[in-house]
């Protein structure tokens, strides 16, 4: 079996990843000059629109057998899986010494992207599609044009393999030590009972081939979705029809507000993901995907400790809520709960010994005005 040598990818991503996409803020007119500047190692073609009618792309490369579908930006306002994406595309035209593992993808797989399948959210930064739908909810119902457009492609294309990318909310956490989830996964469930179908099983093992290589570069900050059946997620759906589709969550290292951690370690979770892939003998037990821990909601980006809150002793914890303003992405403060934090962990931890507040309100004002 061939590995990657995911030291010198991670330097060939320092070097080399797209510097013009580092801002969370991604919108379609920021990518369009990549898409009218490709090599011709891949093929663009316009599928369709938006419901306010900005365009939406699929971008293929590779002639191998197997098919593998990919989209990203399903949620207008989760940008780490495209600009991984573009990264991923610049390494494709200029590997380096990882051209065997480039050349390798091409050859074994055909990949039929989708970069930013929900361009009107991203322009608006919102999760929703601009009717307001989740689109990752949408796969029954179909009420959104990007929804039937994906569906549209998963008929015509067939893939054995789909990745669904996402990023998640800085609060999922890994145990010991509540750590954040700086990448989390999932195998989507088929039914209520979690059944391990054969399907099920080949994209496990693809996520337990992936989380060995990037516990590399991000040692014990990888989590496992819950695989409760969520009967309307894109997902389970997918999975259920036959298409072994992998969920990817791009998450917060601490201090890491641009994301560049989870971003670098989405490219080489791709990688190794096609590499698997494309390997003819898939040797790996399904069982290891069992062996990441599951994600926990306790990070926050800040707590205050002993604090005096209506004349009783608590924590007070902070989440940042991001707001798209005047083209810029900021970050406000809110409380996001009140209590004993004893067991939460967060970017910041600060001593609130001396506060006395009146009451909640009074909290939330003080937040406001100490940390925007
Ligand atoms: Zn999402």
């Amino acid at each position: 079996m061939i590995q990657i040598d995911i030291e010198k990818l991670s330097e060939w991503h320092d070097l080399h990843h797209e510097k013009k996409l580092e801002k969370r803020y991604l919108t379609l007119k920021q990518i369009q000059p990549f898409l009218s500047g490709l090599d011709n190692l891949f093929k663009l073609n316009k599928i369709g629109e938006s419901f306010e009618g900005r365009d939406i792309y699929e971008l293929i490369f590779g002639a191998g057998t197997t098919s593998v579908f990919l989209w990203t930006q399903m949620h207008g306002n989760e940008s780490t899986g495209t600009r991984a994406f573009f990264d991923l595309i610049k390494f494709f035209t200029e590997p380096g010494e990882h051209k065997w593992l480039a050349d390798h993808i091409l050859k074994e797989c055909t990949v039929y992207c989708i970069p930013i399948l929900n361009p009107d959210g991203a322009e608006a930064y919102t999760r929703v599609n601009a009717q307001g739908i989740d689109l990752n909810r949408d796969v029954l119902e179909v009420k959104a044009p990007e929804s039937k457009l994906l569906q549209e492609m998963l008929k015509k294309i067939n893939p054995q393999y789909c990745f669904n990318l996402h990023d998640q909310r800085t609060i999922f956490s890994v145990a010991p030590g509540h750590t954040t989830a700086t990448m989390s996964f999932l195998a989507p469930s088929v039914d209520q009972d979690r059944t391990l179908t054969e399907g099920r099983k080949e994209t496990m093992r693809v996520i337990a081939s992936i989380n060995e290589v990037i516990q590399q570069v991000i040692p014990g900050r990888i989590g496992r979705y819950t695989d409760e059946f969520y009967p309307t997620a894109t997902g389970d759906n997918f999975q259920k029809m036959g298409h072994n589709t992998i969920l990817i969550e791009s998450g917060h290292s601490k201090g890491d507000y641009k994301r560049k951690e989870s971003r670098r370690a989405t490219f080489l979770a791709l990688l190794e993901g096609l590499r698997y892939i494309g390997q003819k003998d898939k040797q790996i037990d399904h069982s290891k995907y069992f062996t990441i821990p599951g994600n926990e909601k306790k990070y926050l980006d800040i707590i205050v400790k002993n604090s005096m809150i209506a004349g009783k002793k608590s924590d007070f914890g902070i989440l940042y809520i991001e707001k798209l303003q005047d083209g810029v992405i900021v970050f406000d403060p809110s409380i996001d709960q009140i209590g004993d934090l004893t067991d939460f962990n967060a970017d910041k931890i600060i001593d609130g010994e001396g506060l006395d507040f009146v009451n909640e309100n009074d909290v939330e004002n003080w937040t406001k005005n100490r940390f925007n």
